[in-house]
């Protein structure tokens, strides 16, 4: 299936459109920009913060992550620069395992709490990309 990326910019509200196409959204992504600076955006103090929804297909709802720019460990539970291997919620055998080690439970959204948490036009330095399926062509069109 082919994947196409809608970008919403800071001014425009998306909430119309992520009702719209409810059905074909696979991910969201709200990348705060508003202290990032382009090159010290990996290690100069100066990060972007996206916060992240992704279409869990098993649980049928969005899962919440958040994530940073830069090279160090970020916590994609809680959203901040932690190694999530010193957090009490560490998850030893995950780590053993070699997957996912952090262990606090994820939070899963439906598109209303997304278009809730987006809150209407985005701000300042803010960009939204929101991926799509493509949907499929209907016979005889
Ligand atoms: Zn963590």
């Amino acid at each position: 299936m082919k994947e196409i990326e809608h970008i919403f910019e800071e001014g425009e509200d998306p909430s119309q459109f992520l009702r719209d196409w409810e059905d074909y959204i696979v991910k969201v992504e709200l990348e705060d920009a508003t202290e990032c600076i382009p090159g010290k955006n990996f290690n100069g103090g100066a990060y972007s913060y996206y916060t992240i929804w992704e279409w869990d297909i098993k649980i049928q709802k969005y899962e919440l992550r958040y994530a940073s720019s830069a090279d160090f460990s970020y916590c994609k539970r809680f959203g901040h620069f932690q190694d999530c291997s010193n957090c009490m919620y560490f998850n030893d055998d995950a780590w053993s395992e070699g997957i996912e080690y952090c262990g606090v439970d994820p939070e899963y959204y439906d598109i209303p709490d997304i278009i809730k948490e987006i809150g209407g036009p985005l701000k300042e330095d803010h960009i939204l990309r929101v991926t799509l399926v493509e949907p499929e062509e209907e016979e005889g069109e």
